[in-house]
This record gives C-alpha cells, structure tokens and sequence, in this order.
C-alpha cells in the first residue's frame, strides 16, 4: 500500500507517444514523490491528456520507463513504435494503484452512485462488498454527496457527478491520482466546489497530477508546475518560480498570450 519511502511514488523517464507518424510526447521525464502536487499546465493538443493516459497505462507509450511505487510498467518496446506487456496481471496491478478523474466525470450510467463508488473496489481490489459500502458511504460524506448513493448519474449536476467521480477514485486509496481538467466542463458556479475538495486532497498529502486551466489554483495549490508545450516539458520549477518575475518568457508567453 505504501511506497518504499526511498522511492518517489511515481517515476517516469523518456515517454514518448506517436499517432499516426504524429509525434505527441517527445521524451518526458517526471517524478513525484509522496504528498506532491504536480501541475500540468498547457495548450490545447499539447499532448497532456495523453501523458496522464500513459501513466494510467490506459495507453502505450512507445518508448520509455514508468514506476510506480517502485514497481516498473511490464513493457517491452521493439524499438518501432511497439510496445508489448510482458506481464498482463502486473500491469493491472500498477494500473489499479493510479486513478484517473476525467472531465467529463465518466460515471457508469448504468450504475447508481454507490455502485460506481464499490465497482473497482469490489471487482479489481476483491475487497467485500459490504465493507466497499462502508467505505463508499465514507467517501461519498467526504466528498459531501451522502444521501446520493441511490441515485443515478443523470440525476446530479456536473459538480455533483463530478465529486462522486473523486470518491471513486478515492474508493482504492490509490497510490497516485490524475485529475485531467477536472472543472473544465463544470459550469462556473460549480468549479470551485470541486476545486475546493481537490485542494482539501492535496492538504491531506495525497499524491496528485493535476492538468488544470485553473491557474489561480495551480499557483496555489501544487509544489511543481510544469508546462507541456508540443509534447516536452518547456519548462517546470516550483509555482513561485514559475509565476514569478524570472519565469520562462515561453511560459509567460503562454499565460498572457498576445
Ligand atoms: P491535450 O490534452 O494537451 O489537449 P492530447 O494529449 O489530448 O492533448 O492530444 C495531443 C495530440 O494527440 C492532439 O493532436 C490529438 O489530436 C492527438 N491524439 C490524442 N489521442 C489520439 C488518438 N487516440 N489517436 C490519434 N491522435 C490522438
Ligand atoms: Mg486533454
């Protein structure tokens, strides 16, 4: 459950990720260690969902290392643009000490909240049903949605949909957790609810990459900013270097554009 505290809970070196000949990560390298808070800022196409994807092992990256925890991502490359797992039960075992909280929240439809909040507890985790309910009914109190677990996901507001997705992600106490514009579809009004719930994870130490467009947030919130620009990090340091008077003038560039 917990990473060796020599390791950082997540180190990945040299991704790269082509489509179709287009090249999307040109070799990123990023750690984070336990309780960080990394900011993912940058343009639109600039390759960062596909990054957090790759972490995910929701995609392949062509080349490269990943680790969690200190555990590496079971892949071998052919040095083509392939690459193979070498070991299909220790990837979903990386893959489930990450979770992923989308922009457009992603809940099953088909399941009532609760259902979505013990689905990958119960049936990846194999923890007990009645104790993934106990917890769930926890989570969805913390993330201050108790008296919803009956209901559907059509049934909620975006800010509402969108919480019971954190709680879900909460649900297997994973290792490291991914917010790609997590408030980027939410209606102004909600976004700082679910900002608000992200920062109060981000105070209780959890292990965050956050892609944000939220750069009052950003600046506030995390220990690390980094600025994907075409596939590469063009810049990263600490948010009072990175929205401080010696800023990279490309960063700068990109926040006040024009
Ligand atoms: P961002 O999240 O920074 O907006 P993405 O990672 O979504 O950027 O996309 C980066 C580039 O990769 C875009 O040009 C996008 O069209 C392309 N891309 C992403 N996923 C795929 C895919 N599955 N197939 C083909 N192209 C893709
Ligand atoms: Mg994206």
């Amino acid at each position: 459950m917990t990473a060796q505290s020599s390791e950082p809970v997540l180190r990945a070196r040299g991704i790269t990720k082509s489509f179709g000949g287009q090249a999307v990560l040109k070799g990123i390298d990023l750690d984070a260690h336990r309780g960080d808070v990394v900011a993912i800022l940058g343009g639109s196409g600039s390759g960062k969902s596909t990054f957090l994807r790759c972490l995910n092992l929701l995609e392949m990256p062509d080349a490269g290392t990943i680790a969690i925890g200190g555990t590496a991502a079971p892949l071998r490359y052919d040095g083509k643009g392939g690459a193979r797992v070498t070991d299909a039960r220790a990837l979903n075992a990386l893959r489930a000490r990450t979770a992923m909280v989308f922009q457009n929240f992603n809940l099953w439809a088909h399941m009532t909240v609760i259902d979505n909040v013990i689905a990958a507890p119960v049936h990846v985790h194999g923890v007990p049903r009645a104790a993934a309910i106990d917890r769930a009914h926890a989570l969805l109190d913390k993330v201050g949605m108790a008296g919803f677990a009956g209901h559907w996901p059509r049934q909620l507001s975006g800010g509402q949909q969108q919480r019971v997705a954190i709680a879900r992600a909460l649900a297997t106490d994973p290792d490291l957790m991914l917010f790609d514009e997590p408030t980027s579809a939410l209606d102004p009004e909600r976004v700082r609810e679910v900002l608000d719930l992200i920062r109060a994870l981000a105070d209780e130490g959890r292990t965050m990459l956050i892609v944000t467009h939220e750069m009052a947030f950003a600046r506030d919130v995390s220990g690390q900013v980094v600025h994907v620009r075409d596939g590469a990090i063009e810049s990263m340091g600490p948010p009072e270097a990175m929205f401080g008077p010696d800023a990279s003038p490309v960063f700068r560039a990109f926040l006040s554009p024009g």
